[in-house]
């Protein structure tokens, strides 16, 4: 079955593509006309995202994260010191992201000494670009955002919500309970139809998930 998945709307520049050893993905949004973007989830290969910032010819104003395992941050740091950007997380993956050495021993991923992040995000607070606004969608883990971008019709939600499934919940500081609760309380109410980023894997569409996404008791 084809998915139809909805383009991105308006003055905007967005790319998203998989990075890293583990595949996550990283996304590269921008204001067409002020040139200030932000990158969400620099998962790996630093030399590739930032060879996408400059063919967008953006300035990078924020390096935001939808959660704090290893696969979504390994290049965070590295982005932070070739943008100057601040790096933004939820406090409540606070843990996890001083984790970062213990997760990439689990997973075999060369660690790299990563700076603390400069600023907490909190729900519904305002993302530097494009009017959007970061959404506290907990369950995956405890501090799992998902950004949400109204005016360009563009949901990145990392490992939260996926197409026909939903994130892990069997991690630390996972709930299945929360991340229920996160996507029928706060994605499913988004208004109309966007295109989802997934933090791994294929697109999907708000109003097709809403629709068919089985964790629902809807189906196809
Ligand atoms: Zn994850
Ligand atoms: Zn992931």
């Amino acid at each position: 079955m084809a998915i139809p998945i909805p383009q991105p709307r308006g003055d905007v520049l967005f790319e998203s593509f998989a990075a890293g050893p583990l595949q996550c993905n990283c996304s590269i949004i921008g204001d067409a006309i002020t040139k200030k973007g932000v990158i969400i989830d620099p998962g790996g290969d630093p030399d590739h995202i930032m060879s996408v910032v400059e063919r967008l010819g953006l300035t990078i104003t924020a390096i935001v994260h939808t959660h704090a395992h290893l696969d979504h941050i390994l290049a965070s740091g590295e982005i932070k010191n070739r943008t100057g950007a601040k790096l933004f997380l939820h406090k409540g993956d606070k843990p996890l992201w001083d984790s970062l050495e213990q997760q990439c021993l689990k997973f075999g991923v060369p660690y790299e000494p990563t700076p603390s992040p400069d600023s907490w995000l909190t729900d519904d607070e305002a993302i530097s670009c494009c009017n959007g606004v970061a959404l506290h969608t907990p369950g995956h883990t405890a501090g799992s955002m998902s950004f949400w971008f109204e005016d360009h019709g563009i949901l990145v939600a990392g490992d939260t919500l996926f197409q026909m499934g939903i994130g892990r919940t069997d991690l630390p500081g996972g709930s299945y309970q929360e991340i229920s609760r996160s996507i029928e309380d706060r994605l499913f109410r988004l208004e109309g139809d966007a295109l989802i980023v997934t933090g791994h894997g294929p697109n999907t569409s708000l109003e097709f998930e809403r629709r068919a996404n089985p964790f629902f008791g809807r189906g196809v």
